[in-house]
């Protein structure tokens, strides 16, 4: 059976500083990273368990945790390839103009994103997701790493909005930490994601107004 793996950052710990020292991003990823990692393939074992021995008593808890660990996986294995030690600056392209659209213009998109992130009551995440169902760009707020995520909504941009990812170096100045990434983040990743799942067919009909795919960006 396949097991999750934490992958490696695509840079060194230090590439990203001043705006997010290396300190953090080694804790965060060799340590908080890896406890999702491994609390993911201890749950899979444990349901896997729980079924052989047909006791399913502690199904919903056992659910609730791997959800908790598996999104954690996930959103952080995001969170390091949208940034880049070379990033900043505005996105081109179609990205860029689906932003625009969207949000009317890339300032807003911004602020938006900054106090999605900055409001989130206790730990949680910030993003910039796409609804396949009436494809739109938006933001969401996930609670830990899992809760009140919107289904189908895709992320493609995350902010880690947890204490442990700038609390060494920001402590409870956060915001300037959610200002800080717009230093460094990786237009290109979040590009390649956004062409990625734009034509993406959910195939539930008849949930939106029929309208083609991308029908107002030009191709
Ligand atoms: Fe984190």
């Amino acid at each position: 059976m396949s097991k999750y793996v934490l992958p490696d950052l695509p840079y060194d710990y230090a590439a990203l500083e001043p705006h997010v020292s290396g300190k953090i991003m080694e804790l965060h990823h060799d340590r908080h990273h890896r406890a999702y990692v491994e609390g993911a393939n201890k749950g899979v074992q444990r349901i896997l368990e729980a079924r052989a021995e047909k006791n399913f008593d502690n199904i919903a808890a056992l659910e609730k945790a791997l959800a908790f660990n598996i999104s954690g996986h996930v959103l952080h294995s995001i969170f390091w390839q949208n940034m880049s030690p070379g990033g900043g600056g505005e996105p081109q392209g179609e990205l860029a103009e689906a932003i625009e659209r969207d949000f009317g213009m890339f300032e807003l998109f911004k602020a938006q994103m900054i106090h999605a992130a900055s409001t989130i009551m206790g730990s949680g995440w910030a993003a910039l997701v796409w609804d396949p169902v009436i494809h739109r760009l938006g933001t969401t707020q996930i609670h830990d790493h899992q809760s009140e995520v919107t289904q189908g909504g895709l992320p493609l941009l995350v902010i880690d909005a947890w204490e442990h990812a700038y609390y060494l170096q920001y402590q409870t100045d956060k915001v300037k930490f959610f200002q800080a990434l717009w230093n460094i983040w990786n237009w290109q990743d979040v590009a390649a994601r956004f062409a990625q799942v734009r034509d993406l067919d959910l195939s539930i009909a008849n949930a939106a107004e029929s309208a083609p795919p991308q029908a107002h960006l030009a191709h």
